[in-house]
């Protein structure tokens, strides 16, 4: 049968009827281990009493009345996260794209605003993901995603990650920015050092450049901080944010200091339904959750163990992982066979997985994950390992 969606996606052939926690079941009633999180946005699990709650109650009350007029929600959540953060500002919109086309947006005007309208450009890094938008596509420099799509948006200079004499080369008299994942996502879970971060940090100071951070995967708890970039001491001038922060509702922000933002003044920007007030409400709900005392210790404790626990795993198959990867519930695995068989092995299984750059494996559990369930996922990776390698093994006896 055609589908009428435009095929885009190759979508595996499951369909769900309802969630609950960590769990997916399909209309036969298979259920299935979620350890994907509809790619890290799912961060409290699915059907979350709290967030229902939340968005039913809403829903009652009123949807939409655009930006034109004040929403209580949305000034109460962009209060709580400047009050969480570096941010004295936020712009809320449907999306990780839009929240770094804001990012990217606001850096130009900054600059502009500056009486430098000439400093536009963006530094980028080999191996990004920052949407599918003509600029953040610009921004991400993928040939696949770039290809047949016209002439690439201007302004993004991409350097190797790590590749410091290539970074400072990069920078000119047009340089406004430098933009960088704290953990690539779709790259394959590459974590940056610390210390790269940092050098990013002073780099950015010495240029009079912006450091904008993408923190629409690894932000709201996923790494065991409430933003990744908490692990290195380092704070960006903006921040995009997106995913977790929605639990499953359509939601990203942009963030800012105060400075940053000065040229972002009425009517130079806007959204229509950014910062509605069901994504308002459900955003306050997730960070009732993420903010209470104990959460993000807990996602450090189940993030520790889960990576403890694939470590075994890759010790007992080494002919089928290379490495983990990852920090908190951000985990990775490197794979020595094809991430799709793996991932399919572990479908089989019931468990869901998904792939990433470089041949990895991404497990995106939702934050809310216990050790049972760690347990549970183990035990599935485990069994979709041995029959991965039994095959192999098959196919290689039948090759000889
Ligand atoms: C998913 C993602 C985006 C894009 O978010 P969309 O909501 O799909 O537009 C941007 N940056 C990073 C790091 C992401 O993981």
């Amino acid at each position: 049968m055609t589908s009428p969606l435009l095929p885009t996606f190759a979508r595996a052939d499951l369909q769900f009827d309802r969630g609950e926690g960590l769990w997916l079941v399909t209309r036969d009633g298979e259920r299935y281990l979620d350890f994907g999180a509809g790619v890290a946005v799912n961060s409290l699990g699915h059907a979350h009493p709290h967030l229902v709650e939340a968005l039913t109650t809403q829903a009652a009350k009123v949807w939409h009345t655009s930006n034109l007029y004040r929403i209580p929600e949305g000034e109460r959540l962009a209060q709580r996260l400047v009050d969480a953060t570096f941010a004295d500002r936020v712009f809320f919109t449907n999306s990780g794209a839009e929240a770094l086309e804001c990012a990217i947006k606001m850096a130009r005007k900054y600059h502009s605003a500056n009486g430098e309208p000439g400093r536009y450009r963006v530094i980028t890094f080999e191996g990004a993901f920052h949407g599918r938008t003509l600029a953040t596509i610009a921004a991400g420099g993928q040939a696949k995603y770039l290809e047949g799509f016209g002439p690439k948006v201007d302004g993004f200079d991409q350097v190797e990650l790590g590749d410091d004499e290539a970074l400072r080369a990069a920078i000119g008299p047009e340089t406004a920015a430098i933009l960088i994942e704290p953990i690539q996502g779709e790259g394959g879970v590459r974590v940056v050092e610390p210390a790269k971060l940092r050098a990013l940090r002073a780099l950015c100071d010495e240029h009079g450049l912006l450091l904008i951070f993408d923190e629409v995967q690894t932000g709201v708890g996923r790494t065991g901080k409430l933003f990744a970039h908490e692990w290195t001491g380092v704070t960006p001038d903006i921040m995009g944010i997106a995913k977790g922060i929605g639990g499953g509702f359509p939601l990203g922000a942009c963030l800012s200091t105060e400075a940053a933002g000065k040229g972002m003044t009425a009517s130079v920007h806007g959204t229509t339904f950014g910062g509605n007030p069901l994504a308002m409400a459900v955003g306050n709900a997730v960070l009732d959750v993420v903010l209470a005392p104990g959460f993000l210790e807990h996602v450090r404790a189940m993030g520790l163990l889960l990576k403890q626990r694939l470590a075994e795993i890759k010790d007992r198959f080494p002919s089928l992982i290379v490495e983990v990867r990852g920090e908190g519930l951000m985990l990775g695995l490197k794979m020595n066979v094809p991430n799709t068989d793996f991932i399919a092995a572990a479908q089989a299984q019931h468990l869901l997985l998904i792939g990433a750059g470089e041949n990895t494996v991404r497990l995106l559990p939702p934050l809310i994950i216990g050790e049972a369930e760690v347990a549970e996922g183990i035990e599935r990776i485990a069994a979709a390992a041995g029959r991965l390698e039994a095959d192999l093994r098959g196919e290689r006896r039948g090759a000889a």
